[in-house]
């Protein structure tokens, strides 16, 4: 069972924010803004690539919520989700990273230049 599956299955702790029958959003354990929360559905859907387009519906008003309850609305944030390995996503359970809490920086290639790579 994936990492996130277990914290689905209250088998590892998580520190949550938001939960319905279908998601669950909880703290980021190494945060890379001051909020970074992550928002998963509950089924095991490895990634972004392989979930059908009503999960991603669904998601939409979840991660409203989310956002609307923690202020994060009124300055505004940022959705990240990483697919595969050039997308750098590390656990292979779909999750959106939920970013904010402060002017966020943007800067995805530090290390190629995507004008020469493409
Ligand atoms: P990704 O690189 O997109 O797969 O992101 C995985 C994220 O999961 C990283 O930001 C990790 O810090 C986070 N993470 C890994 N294990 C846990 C955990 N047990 N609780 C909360 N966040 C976690
Ligand atoms: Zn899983």
């Amino acid at each position: 069972m994936c990492i996130f599956c277990k914290i689905v299955d209250g088998e590892i702790p998580s520190n949550k924010v938001l939960e319905n029958e279908k998601f669950l959003a909880f703290h980021d354990i190494n945060p890379a803004a001051p909020i970074h929360i992550l928002v998963i559905p509950k089924e095991h859907i490895e990634s972004f690539q392989e979930a059908d387009s009503q999960t991603i519906a669904e998601m939409t008003p979840f991660i409203q919520e989310l956002c609307s309850k923690i202020g994060l609305d009124k300055n505004g944030y940022r959705l990240i989700t990483n697919i595969g390995e050039d997308g750098g996503q590390e656990v292979k359970h779909l999750h959106i990273h939920v970013l904010g809490g402060g002017k966020l920086i943007w800067k995805h290639y530090q290390e190629s230049d995507p004008h020469k790579n493409i």
